[in-house]
């Protein structure tokens, strides 16, 4: 997109030798606006869908017309579940914002990766279990693979990126944390025996609310911005994140890490 403004020029006394062309290319401003407006778009509708469920379920209930006690429990188990996605809604919302405005800054320490990918897939562990997917953690028998990094922003890597392969994975699969050591960088790998990704997402599963299954992924729970937030945490530790899939097979999300910051 250009911006043109065009001035007459003269060289000496009045008449005019010719014009002036002024090209300025706002391509990128008009971007930023049109990604900004979307955003809010976005946002606006993330947040009113679960509201209108809320609103539409205590009506109900209010309104006396319950025919009984086990159905009015379902009703209330749905007011609950979609205030909770609205508080995860917000809490990445905030957590998305912090990061991009470097409101958070990182506390780097020296880290070990193994200890790390432990820690934060405890909780995730009993959902797999849940859906009997088997969960291979990093060989650490050559003992810990360090790198400097921010403890619970790698954590926070790890998690979701984990969370989301159960997520996304049937029951009865697998997947597979691995951990390789390298010259100057750390690369950490969550593979999954998922649905995986249809090539033409690919490029774009990094963008916030971004999902391939809309339906799915709000069914999940999910909020659409967990690979968002990764790929900002990944950049802000100067690392790189890549992703690889094949529908039907499988998905394999790629972090590489720097080992020494700055
Ligand atoms: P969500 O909260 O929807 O999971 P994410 O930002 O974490 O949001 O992921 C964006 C989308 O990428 C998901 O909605 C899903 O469609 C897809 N996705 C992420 N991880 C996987 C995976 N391991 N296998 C298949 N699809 C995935």
């Amino acid at each position: 997109i250009l911006d043109v403004h065009i001035a007459p020029y003269y060289s000496q006394g009045w008449q005019q030798r010719g014009a002036i062309i002024v090209l300025h290319d706002i391509t990128a401003i008009r971007r930023l606006e049109k990604m900004r407006s979307e955003f809010v778009a976005n946002v606006s509708h993330e947040l009113k869908t679960p509201i209108t469920s809320v609103k539409g379920f205590a009506e109900t209930l209010l309104s006396g017309d319950v025919p009984d006690e086990t159905t009015a429990k379902q009703f209330l188990q749905i007011i609950y579940d979609e205030s909770e996605r609205l508080n995860r809604l917000i809490t990445d919302l905030l957590e998305l914002s912090k990061i991009e405005k470097q409101a958070m800054p990182l506390k780097i320490t020296e880290v070990n990766v193994n200890e790390i990918i432990h820690n934060s897939t405890q909780t995730i562990s009993k959902f797999a279990r849940d859906k009997n997917i088997t969960l291979h953690m990093p060989d650490d028998s050559a003992g810990p693979v360090h790198v400097e990094a921010d403890k619970d922003r790698l954590g926070q890597i790890v998690l979701n990126l984990v969370a989301n392969a159960v997520n996304y994975t049937s029951d009865n699969g697998e997947i597979f944390i691995n951990v390789e050591e390298r010259t100057s960088k750390v690369v950490i790998s969550v593979r999954d025996t998922g649905m995986g990704i249809p090539e033409e997402s690919l490029d774009r599963l990094f963008e916030r609310f971004y999902r391939v299954d809309k339906a799915r992924s709000r069914h999940s729970g999910g909020t659409g911005l967990g690979l968002a937030i990764v790929k900002h945490l990944v950049e802000s530790h100067d690392g790189k994140i890549f992703v690889k899939s094949v529908e039907g097979v499988g998905s394999t999300f790629t972090v590489e890490l720097p080992k020494t910051q700055g």
